[in-house]
């Protein structure tokens, strides 16, 4: 069995959680930005480790992307966002955020590895992990090597029916790592004007489909259309002025399944 890593010791870290999808583009790095939204609102300390190594996207969403972590002997210091949630990703490494990535799977790897080993993270009550999409090299590792407390699979309403999440499902299975429940985005839309909600990928069968696989369902996100706008604005942490109910609601289910950390 594969040791597993160890912070270094200017970090103390509670839970470690690993957000997954089937493929990309469900809106997995929304769905962690919220989450760690969701976890700081409720007074917890959060980091996110932005494991996307060739497809950043969490600077982006905190509005930190112009900023730069800087490194000193006791190792690399995570950015913080406005709310004071810690942040790693190579973006905030590297010279230009639109510079490739064309590093191999085992320099991946190793980067997930160093950036839970050698930032320094400091007291965390949760670290977030947000995973490349798919079952690869990069969720390998985040399973084999790093104290893994979970899983969250974030899929929509049509990967689910698809049975995507299914293989995400079944390496979490394979690899020991206990699945805390399925997330659904861009589940339905609700018209503004007469509140009216519209399945657009038809009646949901997520509850159904969840059943089947032996998993619980941590929330339903609608698609809305004040969220896309903040994500490209760099302003997620604001989603609570706008949908307090929707960010209370998944701080309470989050709790369910996760349990407090403090
Ligand atoms: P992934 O990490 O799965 O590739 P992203 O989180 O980058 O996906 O989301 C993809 C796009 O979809 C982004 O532009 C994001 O703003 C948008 N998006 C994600 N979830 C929602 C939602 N519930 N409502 C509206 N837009 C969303």
């Amino acid at each position: 069995m594969i040791e597993k890593e160890k912070p270094n010791e200017k970090s103390n870290i509670k839970k470690v959680i690993a957000i997954m999808s089937g493929k990309g583009g469900v809106g997995k790095s929304t769905v962690t930005s919220l989450v760690g939204t969701a976890l700081k609102e409720e007074g917890y300390r959060v980091g996110i480790m932005d494991a996307d190594i060739t497809g950043p996207s969490i600077p982006k969403l905190f509005g930190i992307n112009k900023r730069r972590a800087e490194a000193d002997k006791d190792g690399i210091s995570p950015v913080n966002t406005s709310t004071g949630i810690k942040v790693m990703s190579l973006n905030l490494l590297i010279d230009r955020e639109d510079s490739p990535v064309i590093w191999r799977g085992p320099m991946i790897s190793n980067t997930v590895r160093q950036f839970f080993t050698e930032v320094t993270w400091g007291h965390l009550d949760y670290l977030l992990i947000d995973l490349p999409p798919g079952t690869g090299d990069v969720s390998l590792t985040a399973m084999q090597s790093l104290p893994l407390d979970g899983i969250i699979v974030v899929s929509s309403p049509q990967d689910l029916v698809k049975l995507i999440v299914k293989k995400s499902l079944n390496m979490a299975k394979i690899m020991d790592t206990p699945v805390l429940g399925i997330v659904e985005n861009m589940s339905y839309f609700q018209c503004s004007e007469c509140g009216k909600r519209i399945n657009i990928f038809g009646k949901s069968r997520v509850e159904e489909i969840a059943k089947e696989m032996g998993i619980g369902i941590i929330a339903n996100i609608p698609i809305d259309p004040d969220f896309t706008e903040l994500c490209d604005e760099g302003r997620i942490e604001l989603y609570g002025k706008i949908n307090y109910s929707m960010l209370n609601d998944l701080s309470s289910s989050l709790m369910k399944v996760i349990g407090g950390a403090k």
